[in-house]
Order: structure tokens, then C-alpha cells, then sequence
């Protein structure tokens, strides 16, 4: 059934929600992560009343590009995490790629990218702290392989927004920060044999319990809309959309999110008329969506003994055993509607990529970042890239060396630490006990914040 329970034209609202799935209509609270009508999965995608691509000078970080970004209100977005689109000359003449441009987050001051974490994860957290409702008084629920744990934990500890983040404990090394978290951030730390899609049940079960709010993942229209800035920030610097777009995928957000900021750069008319063709890519022996894609089946595909396979690739942050491939606007159509393709890397074909990379360019990137960048290699040797297309690559993290040769990094300790035989309903009453008599809730800001004024 569909039915519109918001009529946009009807509101001076600059955006709001609409359902992939049935096309109902909802206003932006700041909270809603899915449709209310009963059909198959399907994600909320973000409408903004702002037709053109209209950077704002005024604003720092990815809220430059706020008029496409679901805040809930002002934000001038000082200090907030900023991607850098450059054309490299090194590593371009070692491919034979004279037209590749790198979209790079992570820390490099001298090319101006700051993600305090190192990897595009910040841009997500910012969003999501931006979209929620002031006044709020639930504990956010965050789920984590590692690097969306230190995003959260750093924003949520600067912005005073209590949140619990559950991840599996090899991810804390992720968690090396420069400064002491808030006491309003509890980390729960799952023990060996659990997986981040562990971390991620856990949360949702969290999530349903009285004063917890389920942060979403790639159902939050912050999330994504957040890593679509990494296409904005490359069309600015470009001019134009590039023909082929490359990144590796875990959930699947960044695939989705590049789709959907491309869809609404090619309704504005002047940076080009064709969406980025996608080339997706995960690290073998775990690529479930490569796997469902090549069949071109919409159900994603079993893959036999996979948390086995988790534990023997390198790039742990594409470990999602329930990527959002299936859904309607998921990234079966994405990969659809761009003529996209997936592709598989192995561990080897990562090491020689990230060296790469480091000799060329002269910083280290993230495991996930060298899949991304073995994918370009492998489709340019299989023929699959013209040497003249314009290309971009998603660096999607990089320069941790850098941040920890700083001074930036000190070991963070779980608040909590859970074996893997309590069970749900066990492991949430051990996570209530960290509260004691009352939850943090999420109104603690201080009277200024980087986020919002
Ligand atoms: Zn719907």
C-alpha cells in the first residue's frame, strides 16, 4: 500500500525522508530509520529541496556541502572532518592512469585532509550527531568493526552525546586516541570468536531496550549522506563526475551513498549526465557481495564457513556478514542502475597495493583503502579501464602512521568485557549494569560545540 503521511510541498522543511520500498513520504526527525508500511527492505533515502549543488563557503569540514546533509539544525562546522580530492602525478604514471583522481580521507595536514581517526568514518559520525534532535535523552547504540568505534567515540565524547558502542575486541586497536574519551562514551568489547555482525546484533538488541536509540548504520540517511560528500568534494575539485568510481564495501554504505549523491549531482545538470559506473571491491576469501553480484541474484549469497573466512582477510572493516546489498536502494541497485561491478582482492594483492601507494605517494593508507586500490589494478590489467577514463578512488582511510607518530595514539580499554557464551538478553543486562542507577542519555553538550552553535 502506499500512502504519503508527509507532503513535502505542503512544509518549508529544506529536506526529508522517502521510502525506496513504497515511495511513502515521511518528515526528518532526526531519529527515523525505516519505513512504517509493511513490505520487503527497503532504505529511506534523504530529499533535499535544494535542487543544485551549492557548497557553502562559510562552512567547515563536509558541512561545506550541508545543503545535502540532513542536519536538524544550524551548523558552522568548525573542525569537522574534511575529505581532499587530488590528481597525483606518481602514482598516475605507474598505472598509466593520467586521469585519476584520489578522493583522500584520513590524516595528511599537508594536503589539508583531516579525519582525526584516520578514516572517512569521522564524516559519518559528524553527520549523525548533526541529524539528531536537540534534546534528546536516549544513549546512542553504535555497532563497530573498529574504525566507525574511534569516529563515534571521539565525536560523541566532543559533542557530550552518551552512546554505548559495541565491537568485536580485535577492533579496539582501532580505538588509539589522542585525548581521553568523555565518561558519557561506554565501550563494550565482545571476546574472541565474535565478529563485528556479533557487535551488530548485540546493538540492535540494545537499541530495543528503554532510553537506548539504535544509531542504524547504513539505514541512517546521516551515514550515508555523509560519505556522498566524498563525491561532492571530488566533482568540486573536478569540475565534473568522473566515469568510474572505485571503492571497497563492507555494509555497502559508501557504494550506496557515491549512487546517491551522483543521482542528485546529475539532476542538477552541469557536472555531466552519467552516473559514475561503481567497481566495488572486498577482500577474498570474503566477498559476499562480489559472490551475490556475479550471479546477479538480488538475495545475497550463503557463503560456506564465513566466519572463517572473516578471520583470514586483512581488511577487517568490510567483515559485514549483513551488508544492505538486498533492500530497495540497497546496493543491488545501485550496482544496477550504474552498470557497476564487483570485485574480489586478495591479501597479497592489497600488501603490493598499500606499498604502492606509501612509495608513490609517500603515506600509508588503510587495509580497506589498498583493496580499493588492487581493484583499480586489477580491472586496469583486465582491460575493464580505458587508460584515459577519468577515474576517482576513494582512499577511504590513511595516514594513521602519521597520527600515532604525532603523538596521537594511546591504547583505549573496554568499559566492558563480554565472552560470546552470555547470549543476547545475557550480554544487554551486563551492558544495563555499566549504568547503574540511570543512563547517560544524550543531552549532556556543553553550551558550544564544533558541530552545532
Ligand atoms: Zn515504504
Amino acid at each position: 500500500m502506499r500512502r504519503a503521511s508527509h507532503d513535502p510541498q505542503a512544509t518549508p522543511d529544506a529536506h526529508w525522508l522517502r521510502c525506496e520500498g513504497c515511495g511513502a513520504t515521511y518528515a526528518d526527525d532526526g531519529l527515523r530509520l525505516t519505513c512504517d508500511q509493511e513490505h520487503e527492505p527497503a532504505l529511506l533515502t534523504s530529499r533535499y529541496r535544494e535542487a543544485a549543488f551549492v557548497p557553502d563557503g562559510d562552512a567547515g569540514g563536509l558541512f561545506r556541502y550541508r545543503s545535502w546533509l540532513p542536519c536538524s539544525g544550524p551548523v558552522n562546522g568548525e573542525g569537522a572532518p574534511a575529505t581532499v580530492t587530488y590528481r597525483s602525478e606518481d602514482l598516475n604514471q605507474a598505472l598509466g592512469l593520467p586521469n585519476l583522481w584520489i578522493a583522500f580521507n584520513g590524516v595528511w595536514p599537508e594536503r589539508g585532509a583531516a579525519c582525526e581517526t584516520a578514516t572517512f568514518k569521522d564524516l559519518e559520525a559528524s553527520a549523525v550527531l548533526a541529524r539528531l534532535p536537540a534534546g534528546g535523552d536516549r544513549t546512542l547504540v553504535v555497532a563497530s568493526a573498529g574504525n566507525t568505534a574511534a569516529a563515534f567515540a571521539r565525536a560523541c565524547s566532543r559533542e557530550r552525546v552518551g552512546c554505548v558502542i559495541v565491537l568485536p575486541e580485535d577492533g579496539l586497536t582501532a580505538l588509539e586516541l589522542a585525548s581521553p574519551l568523555d565518561p558519557c562514551v561506554r565501550l563494550v568489547a565482545l571476546g574472541r570468536g565474535c565478529d563485528y555482525t556479533d557487535a551488530i546484533r548485540l546493538a540492535d538488541h540494545l537499541a530495543d531496550t528503554p532510553g537506548f536509540l539504535a544509531e542504524g548504520g547504513t539505514k541512517n540517511v546521516g551515514r550515508r549522506d555523509a560519505l556522498g560528500t566524498v563525491l561532492l568534494n571530488a566533482v568540486e575539485t573536478i569540475g565534473e563526475l568522473p566515469r568510474h568510481y572505485f571503492q571497497a564495501v563492507g555494509s555497502g554504505a559508501g557504494g550506496i551513498a557515491a549512487y546517491e549523491a551522483a543521482t542528485r549531482l546529475v539532476a542538477d545538470g552541469r557536472f555531466g549526465c552519467r552516473l559514475p559506473r561503481l567497481f566495488l571491491s572486498q577482500n577474498l576469501p570474503f566477498a559476499p557481495i562480489a559472490a551475490s553480484w556475479r550471479r546477479r541474484q538480488r538475495a545475497l549469497a550463503e557463503l560456506p564457513d564465513a566466519k572463517a573466512r572473516v578471520r583470514r582477510i586483512k581488511a577487517t572493516a568490510l567483515s559485514n556478514r549483513q551488508p544492505a546489498y538486498s533492500p530497495a536502494g540497497g546496493l543491488y541497485d545501485a550496482l544496477r542502475a550504474t552498470g557497476g561491478e564487483m570485485l574480489g582482492v586478495h591479501n597479497q594483492e592489497l600488501d603490493s597495493a598499500a606499498r604502492l601507494f606509501r612509495d608513490t605517494e609517500g603515506i600509508d593508507v588503510e587495509p580497506e583503502s589498498a583493496v580499493a586500490l588492487a581493484s583499480l589494478i586489477k580491472a586496469r590489467a583486465e582491460g575493464r579501464v580505458d587508460g584515459r577514463t577519468s577515474i576517482l578512488l576513494n582512499v577511504t582511510g590513511g595516514g594513521r602512521s602519521r597520527r600515532i607518530n604525532g603523538g596521537g595514539g594511546q591504547p583505549v580499554r573496554a568499559d566492558l568485557e563480554l565472552g560470546a557464551g552470555l547470549g543476547l538478553d545475557g550480554s544487554r543486562e551486563r551492558v544495563l549494569s555499566l549504568f547503574g542507577d540511570g543512563l547517560p542519555g544524550r543531552d549532556r553538550r556543553g553550551t558550544e560545540s564544533a558541530v552545532r552553535r
